[in-house]
């Protein structure tokens, strides 16, 4: 069965982003495939934090990830630290990674453009990511297409520590040069059919920090308050202009949430000027609604029993340290140590 795996950071409960985003995918993908699922508190210390909230969000995102829909009977969900080989690979990958690469990585440029000190960890930051991955030799990552520069590095740095240090398979190479074993697979991006969704505002990437989200935990009151002054299609000053849903952000939501028939229905709606947009977003909130009631029911039953949150994150970091050590035993032997 192929290996996939997937990271996502420590900040608290999940926002309707990442759920369709990314875990309501994982959550079907982990039937399919040997799925490891990383909470990445290794990377959330690349900018200031506080260490009793960091515990807080890395125990909320848990939570959330059990309750949307990640079941650890079926999947290996664990909390990166919890398993230092991690770190121990990046820093066997920094001696092979190029700093032009490191240097040319959007999401680096655009991070340290607002900073004033740039922590070296910043730059090293694909580093871990590749080390995430390559630890469990995946062959597969789940990634958006604003990932994909990301998950090209760990190839890059797959093929560079293999060349290096693979052991020699007795041919020869293409090149004439001596070949060598590919102990680390080159991951290849897992293009899923994974949704942008935009903020509230309509304008940038749902994320915590622009404070344009839609908590997947909040109560229907909660949801519908924001859901109610929410950007939709600019062009759709009157309750009489056509609309035109694809550049609205509410009908992706639809996509998202409600049933095909319904998401047809509110294209159709939204092109006639059939409806107006708060009718639109009212039958959002419903099929919302219908989606989280269990999701929530979950997540309050798993807040009122810790332990079995501590046991599933136990018996991932278990299961994930077996295989990671038995990568860096194989690894450590082939470079000398
Ligand atoms: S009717 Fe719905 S899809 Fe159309 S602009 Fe309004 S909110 Fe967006």
């Amino acid at each position: 069965m192929s290996r996939i795996f997937s990271g996502i950071q420590p900040s608290g409960e999940l926002h309707v982003g990442n759920y369709l985003g990314a875990v309501k995918n994982w959550a079907l993908l982990q039937h399919e495939f040997d799925t490891i699922i990383c909470i990445v508190d290794y990377h959330a210390i690349t900018v200031r934090y506080d260490p009793d909230v960091l515990r807080q969000r890395r125990r909320e995102m848990a939570i959330s990830l059990l309750s949307a829909g990640i079941d650890p009977s079926v999947a290996s969900l664990f909390v990166q630290s919890q398993v230092p080989e991690h770190t121990e690979l990046a820093w066997i990958f920094n001696t092979v990674t190029p700093l032009g690469e490191l240097e040319r990585q959007t999401q680096f440029k655009e991070k340290a453009q607002k900073q004033e000190s740039i922590a070296a960890g910043l730059l090293n930051y694909p580093v871990l990511q590749a080390a995430d991955i390559l630890l469990y030799r995946a062959d597969k990552v789940p990634v958006g297409e604003d990932q994909v520069q990301h998950l090209e590095l760990s190839r890059v740095i797959a093929r560079r520590w293999n060349g290096l240090f693979g052991k020699p398979t007795g041919r020869t190479a293409e090149d004439g040069s001596e070949e060598r074993e590919q102990f680390f697979p080159e991951p290849e991006p897992l293009l899923t059919p994974t949704r942008r969704i935009m903020g509230l505002d309509g304008q940038s990437k749902m994320s915590k920090s622009l404070n344009n989200t839609i908590g997947l935990l909040e109560s229907p009151e909660a949801i519908w308050t924001k859901l109610r002054p929410a950007a939709t299609d600019p062009k759709r000053i009157r309750k009489t202009d056509p609309g035109t849903p694809e550049v609205c952000n509410i009908y992706h939501l639809h996509k998202g949430f409600s049933t095909p028939s319904t998401v047809e229905h509110v294209a159709e709606q939204c092109r006639t000027a059939g409806w107006g947009c708060i009718d639109c977003k009212k039958v959002l909130a419903e099929s919302m609604e219908t989606e989280i009631v269990p999701i929530r029911a979950r997540a309050s039953e798993l807040a009122a029993a810790p332990k079995r949150v501590d046991d599933a994150l136990a018996a991932g970091a278990a299961r994930c340290r077996t295989l990671a050590r038995e990568t860096m035993d194989a690894v450590r032997e082939r470079m000398g140590f």
